[in-house]
């Protein structure tokens, strides 16, 4: 897992990039993008199994969705986690999708972006990796393949010879902390705490009334350290 710093978990947590988080699609068979990939090996891409949860809705009517890191080790039992214990009660709650949220610049649109993508991709980005060293460094193209809504739609990668000298140091832009702001950190009694009430406690950041952050010295106390370091060591 990538390293990141409690205390500004705590303190910015999902709220951080709340509502900016910009994901990287390509929604068309056949389309292309070019990008760099905000890594260069594996290690840079972890994966994440998660539980999505319905958080709130958009203002045009959409239910939002989010993910929440899942607290159960690989072969552990299902108590470790309060959204994989509901799985008799809240199938939906308790399914768990491994996933990975790879950090790219999108040449296209000079922006810093998020692209999700399921667990057949590692290969792909693996394979890819190892065959270019210095992946970031290079203008990766990235094509579709596959409609909208094809479940066995593929992304192909291939290294370009344009030379941009783009470094990773150089980005301006925040990149945006995968587990805190775009998968959710939450502790086992916060996430028990949405089991019993389907929100997590004083979290009302994506109903239409705005913002709420939470106070960071109460985050710390929920806080269960040494069950996360069991979690992270897993992975
Ligand atoms: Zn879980």
């Amino acid at each position: 897992m990538p390293r990141f710093s409690y205390e500004e978990a705590d303190n910015y947590g999902s709220q951080n990039f709340e509502g900016k988080i910009n994901y990287f699609q390509l929604r068309k068979d056949g389309e292309k993008a070019y990008i760099h990939l905000l890594g260069n090996d594996m290690n840079d891409f972890p994966g994440y199994a998660v539980h999505q949860i319905t958080v709130g809705q958009s203002k045009a009517g959409k239910d939002v969705h989010r993910y929440v890191n899942c607290l159960r080790e690989a072969g552990a039992p299902v108590t470790e986690c309060p959204f994989c214990a509901e799985g008799k009660h809240n199938p939906e709650l308790s399914k768990v999708y491994a996933k990975l949220f790879i950090p790219v610049y999108n040449c296209d649109t000079d922006e810093v972006q998020i692209w999700e993508r399921g667990k057949k991709f590692f290969r792909t980005l693996a394979s890819y990796c190892s065959h270019n060293p210095n992946v970031s460094e290079i203008v990766t193209e990235v094509e579709r393949q596959g409609a909208v809504g094809d479940t066995a739609t593929t992304y192909g990668l291939y290294p370009t010879d344009e030379k941009d000298d783009f470094k990773m140091e150089n980005i301006s832009e925040d990149i945006p902390e995968i587990l805190g702001d775009v998968v959710l950190d939450k502790s086992f009694d916060e996430m028990d705490y949405y089991v019993k009430h389907n929100e997590f406690e004083g979290d009302k950041s994506n109903s239409d009334s705005g913002v709420t952050r939470r106070d960071s010295g109460e985050a710390t106390s929920r806080r269960t350290p040494t069950r996360r370091r069991s979690v992270e060591d897993e992975y």
